[in-house]
């Protein structure tokens, strides 16, 4: 057993380029085998309890029977169509079914294969919609340390940092604003009427800003923002690929929020962590802005793999799992378990803050250097979590949790456990 795995590792590092890894320093990495629930497990045959969700994807756990059976059917049934000039069931329902559940002002999807290409499609909408109405806008405003993914379009409207430095020339300008409290609303909503007459459209992650550092801003405020903007004819686009399907405690963000946005980001949760797929929603008016008898108004834009037959049951399954009372009542469960976890955290001399959006929990470790991802803080706590057999990524000093809803109290209750532990050791 030990040899299969030290010969999946020499085999990996032989020819793999690994994804936010620097390679000559990197950790050993742990070929996994097995997923079933919340846990993988090792070519070992030890066993971790995956308290990220695999990068925030995973909502049921892992090879879960009825999402692998649905798909198996579909597999032999129809496993890809071009999406162009051709439609099937599993993306029609899927869509009558999504739009059944967003804010009603929402009536169309677009369908893509990823979170980076999702946000892609919103900002290409908003952008094209005023060029096809003849407008001469050009800025767009986002939050500053907000990340709405990898591709260019995608890392301009991204924090700027060591990640985007070697591609700063080449990233278009963006108007980066404040995340609101109830000190700086009138602020930003001044800088905001400075650029009305140019700006197309606000990008935000609402409630959450998931790898800036699991920041959290109040709905009300975000709300607020949310109205100055509509006001205005600025759009609203709402990048949920983080926080959507239960992650806040309801089933999306927008359930939290007074103002509906124009166009919505989903992927990451959205095929239950099972295969990857994106999806961009807009309103009637959006999409009108585009619908006309001159061919050059079109939308032009598509992926090989739009609308996956396979990708769309799937996320049919994880739907079906995620409206059960059964699901509801676990995401209930643990949004009470952070809560007292979190009580028991603030006293902390070590702890400078713990808080929690739902299901997600956060907490920042207490350092004297300033809070950033380079701290050296992650390469001491990963491994320490790893070796008690929990599947963590600090950012930095920011340890946090986003469990799969099938995470057990038992499960749950060790994980705190080893965040105390490590607490009074390091
Ligand atoms: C992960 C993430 C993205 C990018 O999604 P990918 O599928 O990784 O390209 C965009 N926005 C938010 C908020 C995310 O957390």
């Amino acid at each position: 057993m030990k040899n299969r795995q030290k010969n999946l590792i020499e085999r990996d590092y032989a020819v793999n380029w690994h994804p936010y890894t620097q390679m000559k320093t990197a950790q050993n990495i742990i070929p996994i085998v097995r997923g079933e629930g919340s846990y993988l497990y090792d070519a070992n045959g030890k066993r971790y309890i995956d308290a990220v969700s695999s990068w925030w994807v995973t909502l049921h756990g892992h090879s879960h029977p009825y999402i692998a059976q649905k798909m198996t059917e579909q597999l032999t049934t129809l496993e890809q169509v071009i999406f162009a000039g051709f439609t099937h069931q599993p993306a029609i329902e899927l869509s009558e079914r999504l739009l059944g559940l967003l804010p009603s002002s929402q009536t169309k999807i677009f369908y893509t294969d990823n979170g980076s290409t999702a946000i892609e499609v919103a900002l290409k909408m908003a952008i094209q919609a005023n060029y096809n109405k003849g407008g001469k806008k050009n800025k767009v405003i986002a939050f500053k340390n907000g990340y709405h993914g990898d591709t260019f379009g995608a890392m301009s409207v991204s924090g700027r940092g060591i990640w985007t430095d070697p591609f700063g020339d080449m990233l278009f300008e963006v108007l980066f604003i404040e995340v609101p409290t109830a000190e700086n609303l009138e602020s930003i909503k001044k800088t905001i009427d400075t650029y009305v007459e140019e700006t197309i459209c606000f990008i935000y992650e609402p409630l959450v800003q998931g790898a800036g550092g699991m920041l959290m801003h109040k709905a009300e405020h975000l709300s607020a923002l949310m109205s100055h903007c509509k006001e205005r004819d600025i759009l609203l686009i709402q990048d949920e690929i983080f926080v959507g399907f239960g992650r806040t405690g309801k089933l999306f963000a927008a359930n939290h929020l007074s103002e509906s946005p124009d166009i919505m980001c989903f992927s990451k949760g959205l095929t239950g962590g099972t295969l990857p797929l994106g999806i961009t929603t807009c309103t009637e008016e959006l999409y009108q802005a585009f619908y006309a008898d001159d061919k050059t108004k079109a939308l032009f834009h598509g992926h090989s793999f739009t609308a996956s037959p396979l990708a769309c049951t799937a996320a049919l399954a994880s739907m079906d799992l995620l409206l059960s009372k059964d699901t509801q009542d676990h995401i209930n469960r643990i949004v009470e378990q952070h809560k007292g976890f979190i009580l028991q955290l603030k006293q902390h001399p070590k702890v400078q803050d713990a808080r929690q959006c739902g299901t997600i929990f956060a907490m920042e470790w207490k350092t004297t250097e300033c809070t950033s991802y380079f701290s050296d803080m992650h390469d001491m706590l990963y491994p320490f979590f790893l070796e008690r057999g929990v599947l963590m990524r600090p950012l930095g000093n920011i340890i946090y949790l986003v469990p799969p809803y099938c995470t057990t109290d038992e499960d749950l209750v060790y994980i705190y456990g080893c965040i105390l532990e490590a607490l009074e050791m390091i």
